[in-house]
Parts: structure tokens; sequence; C-alpha cells
């Protein structure tokens, strides 16, 4: 029978393996009971709702077999096992190709460094056999199916699949030991004590008994008779199959006997993830309904978060049986960034799998974890803010998005892990303390947006708010603008935006002046406003800027950013900011603009023009004509 390919990207690592010098050469076979848990995993799965699997709870188990003489070591599993069909498919693929993406200029050195890297972080699933093993053969029979098939590869250069004889379902998977080198004491591998402390360093946790025939010895009594007259005892070895593996999970144990560095390397096994969590969350619930969970908030972006294929959800166990690998109902969207597990022994399980996710119970677990996730971020927030900042920046978008969904029905839970940027520090604050830093006379919570934090502080129309040591919330994200409407305000004080909102800085009297100037330049400012034509709805002089002769703000509810914002989404009739042009009547260009409206209207018009375009790109808009800018800039320079 002809040999069957690698797929490419399998063959590259399948020679990696086979020619690898990483050290922990030992992780083989945490990969491969790894998997035999996955297979029995599945099939306990079934057996609760299918009655032709025979097998209790307590029938599953792996085994590890050594032949000395033969020099194989078998790790077999009465799992699901795996059709012909899925022998090639599984085993002639990598399956997360994703993370072995290598490029082909690499030296040897570096593919070298990469392997290291690589198994460090993730593992390498069954390819890890070929570091320990010449030959690996599997054996399989899928549940429910007659015939059994076998596996079989010496390395890269292809694998066979033909037919096999097994008894029963499950995998039996025969590693093929490689010779002693100088490096490398390979046959460490085929002794029974060095497996049991592999098993006991990596693989203790796992679920299902992993039973090895170990040897022992027992006192029998002989006819001899000693000395004095008693009869002598000699001791014969004998062997017994022994369960090597306490099987307690990890989020079954004990608080104090699990350290933070275990459950953060459980997490990066489990999740492939490079990066320790940022928080390791540990609920062990009592009452109505138990249960125990080990959750974990990330410290790195998931593979595909913020885009419609992530999947959120939490794996639930019940008595020691995986249900349900994601189960959406455990995590409200807000949350949904949050990883683990969940433990119940109290889950009505005659239930299918869809109904569970609307189950009673469920719901209550789910409200027990939301409040916790929201208790220790806050606590986060409040007792490392730089960890918080580091999970804001991952995340904080996501909190945004729950703040503004379902017309802020999450406003209570969220409006409090709100940070934000903020003009006069050069940290990340709270909205509490914003207002807690306001001088006594500033009335409002003031904020701008942009699409940068420098593009933000260099707005004219913050100028007289930082003059009178005020600060200002700079927004970045385009959600920002509803989050805080949705917010609404902070102890009774309102927000103010800075591009839209008159920001009631003036007193009476300075009002009244304001209003008086905008009276006596009324022709100055019609003529402003009929030369831009139809996009400005107003021109009107500003009590916000200082050393800037323009700014551009927004009348009514559509701003500036929300404008830019629409434009981005798809459609026709986007709704449009009503613009509004403010002039400086204090500054120097102001008096020249007055000038030419008296003396020489087309040199007024150039004046005027040149002075919106300025407003649109101090306000991050695009000029239309930016050709036509840039000549009557050069016609006044000449
Ligand atoms: P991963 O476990 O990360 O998916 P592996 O390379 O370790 O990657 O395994 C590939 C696939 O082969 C598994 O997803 C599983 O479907 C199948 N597989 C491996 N070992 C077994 C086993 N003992 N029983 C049944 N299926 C298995």
């Amino acid at each position: 029978m002809a040999k069957k390919q690698f797929k490419t990207e399998s063959k590259r690592i399948l020679d990696m393996m086979i020619n690898s010098v990483y050290t922990h050469k030992e992780i083989f076979l945490r990969e491969l009971i790894s998997n035999a848990s996955d297979a029995i995993d599945k099939l306990a799965y079934r057996a609760l709702t299918d009655n032709t699997v025979a097998l209790a709870r307590e029938d599953f188990a792996i085994e590890l077999k050594i032949d000395k003489e033969a020099r194989t070591l078998t790790i077999s599993d009465n799992g699901i096992g795996m059709s012909a069909e899925e022998l090639e498919s599984n085993l002639g693929v990598i399956a997360r190709s994703g993370s072995y993406a290598f490029k082909n200029d690499l030296t040897e050195q570096e593919k070298e460094d990469k392997t290291v890297e690589i198994i460090g972080q993730f593992g390498v699933g069954f390819y890890s056999a070929f570091m320990v093993a010449d030959k690996v053969q599997v054996i399989s029979k899928k549940f429910g199916e007659d015939g059994a098939n076998i596996w079989e590869s010496a390395g890269a250069d292809g694998f066979t699949v033909k037919a096999a004889e097994k008894a029963e379902a499950g995998t039996d998977i025969i590693l093929h030991i490689k010779p002693d080198s100088e490096d490398e004491h390979y046959s460490d591998y085929l002794e029974t004590y060095q497996l049991r402390s592999l098993v006991r360093k990596y693989s203790d946790y796992i679920r299902f008994p992993i039973k090895m025939l170990i040897e022992k010895s027992r006192p029998v009594e002989t006819d001899e008779v000693d000395e004095n007259g008693k009869k002598r005892t000699k001791y014969e070895t004998y062997t017994e199959l022994e369960t090597v593996n306490s099987m307690v999970p990890i989020w079954q144990r004990p608080k104090s006997e699990v350290s933070d560095e275990d459950c953060a390397a459980f997490y990066k096994e489990k999740y492939f993830d490079a990066e320790a969590p940022l928080k390791v969350i540990r609920i062990e619930a009592e009452g109505l309904i138990s249960f125990k969970a080990m959750l974990f908030i990330p410290g790195s972006m998931p593979h595909g978060y913020y885009t419609k294929d992530y999947e959120k959800g939490l794996q639930l166990y019940s008595n020691g049986v995986m249900i349900i690998d994601k189960c959406d109902a455990l995590l409200p969207e807000h949350f949904c960034f949050v990883k683990g597990v969940v433990d119940s022994d109290n889950l009505s399980l005659n239930i299918s799998r869809e109904l569970l996710q609307h189950d009673k119970q469920l719901r209550v677990i789910a409200a027990n974890i939301e409040k916790r996730i929201k208790r220790e971020l806050k606590k986060m927030m409040e007792d490392e803010p730089e960890t918080y900042d580091k999970f804001f920046k991952l995340f904080g978008l996501q909190l945004k998005h729950g703040m503004v969904a379902n017309f802020g029905a999450h406003r209570e839970l969220l409006s409090d892990l709100m940070i934000f940027s903020s003009a006069k520090s050069d940290k990340m604050i709270t909205l509490e303390e914003y207002a807690a830093a306001m001088p006594e006379e500033q009335k409002y919570i003031y904020y701008a947006c942009g699409e940068s934090l420098s593009k933000i502080s260099a707005l004219p129309q913050i100028e007289r708010l930082r003059a009178k040591d005020f600060d200002v919330l700079c927004l970045t994200d385009e959600i920002d603008e509803f989050v805080v409407e949705v917010i609404g305000d902070v102890d009774g004080k309102k927000f103010k935006n800075v591009n839209r909102d008159d920001l009631e800085l003036e007193t009476e009297d300075e009002k009244k002046e304001t209003d008086q100037k905008n009276e006596d330049n009324k022709a100055l400012l019609d003529f402003v406003k009929e030369t831009i034509g139809g996009e400005l709805s107003a021109v009107r002089i500003s009590h916000k800027l200082v050393s800037h002769p323009v700014c551009l703000t927004s009348d009514g509810p559509i701003t500036l950013e929300m404008e830019k914002y629409f434009a981005l989404m798809p459609g026709e009739n986007k709704p449009k900011a009503q613009r509004v042009l403010e002039l400086n009547a204090d500054h120097a260009v102001f008096a020249s603009l007055k000038a030419a409206f008296e003396t020489d209207k087309d040199a007024a018009e150039k004046y005027a023009k040149i002075l919106y375009a300025q407003a649109l790109l101090i306000a991050g808009f695009q000029l239309d004509d930016p050709a036509g800018y840039a000549e009557m800039v050069c016609s006044l320079l000449k």
C-alpha cells in the first residue's frame, strides 16, 4: 500500500519533533494522556444519553504498558476511538496550524529556537510522540463501528492506515522508543517508576484513572522452619494494576494546595496562551446550587476576539463529566473574554444540551459568576491599577459595548469599571477620580472626542478649560460618546462635550459680552457662512478659544465624532452633524478678516475659506479640495 503524505505544515513539525533537541521531551506523555482523557470524555458524555454504551463511569481508564524487550510503551484508552478516516485526518494534519505558522527563510538555529518556543508554550499534541519514538502505531476502534484500524508512521516520509484487530472501542498508541544516544537516555521511558513520576508531575489531575502494572513484593509463608522453630517468610514479587494519578482536577483541589503558578500553568496549557492570565478567580459556592469554578481573565487577546467567529462560554462539568465545552449561558456578553471551568454536581442531566443552556440552575450559577467577575475587576482596579490598565486595553471595548447594549441595561454593573484618558494626567482615571479632582467652581465633567490623545490635547476648544485647570476626558474609541451618554452623570454632575455644548464657563456678564460681539459682527458672520455654503449651520464668536483663531464644533444631537463613525458604516443618507464654525474675536486673524471684509471682499472670502479648512483639519476631517486650499494659502504668502 502506498504511503500517504503528511500535509506540508505537519511534515515540517514532524521533522522538528524527530530531530528535536528540546530538553523537556518528557511532555510527550502529558500530551498523549490528555488526548486519551479527551477521548474518554467524549464517550462518557455519550453514555449519559446512549444506553448502548455499556461502560459505567468507573470503567473508564487509561493504561500505560511497558514492554522492555520490544522497547515499546503503549498508552491505551477506552474512549470514543477513531475511524479510518479520522485516523487519517486527525493524525495527518496539524490541528492548530495557526500556532505553527513558520517562515521558510528561517535558519536552522531559528527553527530550533522556534520549536522550543512552540513546545514550551502550546505542547504539540500527538506529534510530540516522535520526540521519543522512531515509530508510532495507533490502533483504534471507533465506538459503534465493527472494524478497527492501525495507523503507522516512522516519521516525515508518510503514514499508512490498514485494517486491524481490536476487541473494544478505544485507542492504543504504541511508541517504539528510540535507542539511547549520547545525550539522551530514552530507556527512561521504559521504566515504571519514571513514568509514574511523570504522570504525577504532569497528569495528576486527569479525572480518569491512569493505571500501570506496578511491581510489588509481598511476604509468603514457607514450609521451612528457622532455628527457633518458626516458619520462614519469603518475599515474592508480583505485579498489580494500580492507579497512579490522584484524579482530582485542579479546580476541585482546595485553594490552599494549588498555587497561582499551578493555575497559570493549567490556563496556558488549556487555552494555548503564552501569557499568564491577569487574574485567576476561584469560586466555591455552597447552597441551593453548589458549584466550583476556576475562571481566568486572559493576559492577551484570545484568537479571533472581536470577530463574530469568537465563541464565548465556560466549560461545564457535572459529576466529573464534561457536559458542554463552551456553555454560552454561563457568561454574559460583557464578560465574554473570561475563560474557565464550572463544575457542579447538582445539574439535572437528563435534559439535552440545548435545554440545559436555558436551565434555571444555570441562570443561578451565571448570576453568581457575573457578580464575582465584577467584584474581582473592581478589586483589580483599586489594588493593581497597572494590571487593570492592561486589562482595559485588551477588553475595555467589550465593557463599553456592554454599557451601550440593551439601552444601558447593564449601566449599574459596568459604569464603575470604566476608565478614561485625561488631558491632565498621563494615566487612565476613573470618573470618581475625575470628580474628586474637580476645582470647586467646576460644575461639569468635560470630555472631548478624537482619534488620538495627542490630537485631542491639541484641540483649540479645550484651551479655555485648560487655562482654568479643568481636566478633560479624552475619548478615543468611537463608542465612547455613547458610553458617556449612558452613564449620564457622576454624583449629579453632568457631562459636557467640548465639541458640541455650551461649556458654561462664562459669567452672566461675559455671556452678555459674547452675545454683544455676535450681534456687532452679524454681517461678517453671515458673510462667512454664505461663503462656505451649505455645509455650515452656524458661524459664531466663541468663548472657548484663547490662542487659536478658530475651531469646529456642532449643534444638535449628532456630534462630529458620531458623523465620522456613521460615515464608516454601510448605507446611504448617513446622519451628519450640524457644523458650527467658532471664531476667536480677540485674535489678530479675526481683525484681518474683519478689515478685509470691509475693504476687499475677495480677500475676505479667501480668509474665510482658509479658516474653515483649518478648523476642519484640526477636527480630523479631510479637505474636499486640498489643492485649492494650498493654492489659497500660497497666494497669501506671495
Ligand atoms: P489536539 O489534541 O490539540 O486536537 P492532537 O495532534 O494531539 O491535537 O490530536 C489530533 C486529534 O486526534 C485530536 O483532536 C483527536 O480528535 C484525535 N485523537 C488524538 N488522540 C486520540 C485518542 N487517544 N482517541 C481518540 N482521538 C484521538
